[in-house]
């Protein structure tokens, strides 16, 4: 029988993957590979590494499933794929599009290397949008947010139903240079610090359909409201799922249509949760458009951004240790499960680049290692957002107050007492800014500050000045 190859990269899932589709619609055998490949793309962070582990497991649980065999690989994708079509007589290799530039750089040199002699199929299935198929009306791509927005509502519904695949030819036997997933090494060795992460999500398709169900009963009719609050379970916590397309928008999207044919009462929260989808595909599209956002201001005036250098500020900031308990309970639940409140991720960018004018590469960098849901797009996009220099950024000098942040979306002080213990026993009153306790308060409370928790490490007020004035400084015509 005449074989086919499968590439999964960013779609690690079986339920509206076009490219399995198309393979079991073709009718050969089907040689499923995955390829750990850290000689073309960017090395992934520790967490990533974590969920990727598992991922990949369920993924081969899946298969099997089927019928199948998923065939792990470690090297260069670009040589691994051109000898397995040659030593297998492949004609069709099916693949999911990726959009990192350099995903898709390996992506155009892969159909270099092997058309005309084997056919290079590309679909796509990790947004709800092509990136090409959203532009203005003089063909350029948009740059700011809610028209982008408003163009894709005008398209037909990106929705898809969750239909599982039809059963397929697989092949099954062991391929020569193939290895197992502990060969891969994706696991932390020693220190095991996985812990928190093992005991907050489970990776896979199966993982994301439920945490999808439990927001759909549970949090959507709220979600516009509740999204900001960190204490509450009022978000989906689909990102890492989404990140590793274990799940696909496609199918988000169409589940929550559906909840709200069948619940109207949802549709204010159902419509806010879309948008963040949108927000989403909106961070690929610009990456996809403009893809030096990893390494340039998107606005090139900041180019010449006076940043500072200290590596000591930016050690307690990734430890929780900056005196502002907000900021600090973000950092911690980030070490510990992975993943980070979206309100909360925005208020510890803004203290990093602004209060402590630390290069916003730093903050992405520590987060691309952190997160479970690290992702290149969504990741520098947000970070460019915070630093000021983004697209559809907020003016420079809207600086986020930390402690006002705090008083607001945390009034009662829920989320500091989860992850930053030595406060708990605070008052909701003084949790947000110890500094201002009286001395038996914090006496009671068991907090000595400079000894168990920290003094800020910068005040507010001076850091707010003296970051609007780095803006005033920054050379205009750089970039
Ligand atoms: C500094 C910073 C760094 C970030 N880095 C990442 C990252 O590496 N990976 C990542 O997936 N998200 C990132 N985000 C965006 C956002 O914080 C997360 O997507 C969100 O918190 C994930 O939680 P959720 O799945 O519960 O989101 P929900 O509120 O349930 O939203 C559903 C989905 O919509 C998308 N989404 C939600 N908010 C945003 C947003 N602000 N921008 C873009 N997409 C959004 C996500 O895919 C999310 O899973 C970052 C935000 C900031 C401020």
């Amino acid at each position: 029988m005449p074989r086919s190859l499968l590439w999964f990269r960013q779609d690690l899932r079986v339920i509206d993957n076009s490219a399995l589709d198309a393979a079991v619609n073709q009718g050969n055998a089907i040689i499923a590979v995955y390829i750990l490949d850290e000689e073309n793309l960017r090395a992934l962070g520790g967490a990533s590494r974590w969920w990727l582990h598992h991922s990949l497991a369920a993924l081969q649980a899946d298969i099997s499933g089927l019928g199948g065999t998923l065939h792990l690989f470690h090297g260069n994708s670009q040589s691994i794929l051109s000898e397995l079509c040659a030593a297998n007589d492949l004609s069709t290799v099916h693949l999911s599009r990726c959009y990192e530039p350099d995903a898709a750089a390996l992506e155009q040199r892969v159909y270099k290397v092997l058309q005309p002699a084997v056919d290079v199929h590309r679909y796509c299935g990790t947004l709800l949008f092509e990136p090409e198929s959203i532009v203005k009306d003089d063909n350029s791509p948009y740059k700011v947010f809610t028209p982008f927005y408003k163009s894709c509502l005008r398209r037909p519904s990106p929705g898809r139903a969750p239909v599982p695949p039809d059963a397929g030819n697989w092949f099954n036997d062991t391929l020569p240079g193939s290895c197992t997933l502990e060969e891969l090494n994706l696991l932390p060795v020693a220190p095991d610090w996985a812990g928190g992460l093992r005991d907050t999500w489970q990776p896979g398709g199966q993982g994301a359909h439920h945490k999808l169900q439990h927001f759909l009963a549970e949090a959507v009719a709220d979600y516009k409201t509740d999204r900001d609050i960190p204490a509450i379970d009022g978000t989906s916590q689909v990102s890492p799922h989404l990140h590793f397309g274990e799940i696909s928008p496609r199918v988000i999207w169409h589940q929550v249509e559906q909840a709200v044919q069948q619940n109207p009462d949802i549709q204010e929260g159902a419509t806010a949760y879309l948008r963040e989808l949108v927000w989403r595909d909106f961070a690929y599209y610009l990456l996809h458009h403009w893809p030096t956002l990893p390494t340039d201001p998107f606005r090139p005036e900041f180019a010449g951004f006076p940043w500072q250098d200290d590596e000591q500020l930016r050690k307690v900031w990734s430890k929780g240790q900056t005196g502002y308990p907000l900021v600090d309970a973000g950092m911690r639940q980030l070490w510990h499960t992975g993943w980070m409140h979206n309100r909360v991720r925005m208020v510890v960018a803004s203290f990093l680049v602004k209060h402590c004018l630390q290069h916003w590469k730093h903050g992405e960098a520590w987060f691309w290692d952190t997160l479970v849901d690290a992702d290149q797009a969504n990741n520098t996009a947000s970070w460019q957002w915070a630093a000021g220099c983004g697209a559809d950024a907020a003016p420079y000098f809207r600086i986020f107050n930390p402690t006002l942040q705090s008083q607001k979306f945390d009034a009662k002080g829920d989320y500091i007492r989860q992850y930053v213990p030595e406060l708990a026993a605070l008052p909701a009153k003084y949790i947000h800014e110890p500094g201002k306790a009286p001395a038996q308060v914090l006496k009671d409370a068991g907090v000595e500050l400079g000894v168990n928790y920290p003094f800020p490490v910068v005040e507010h007020k001076m850091a707010r000045e003296r970051a609007l004035a780095a803006h005033k400084a920054m050379p205009k015509n750089s970039g």
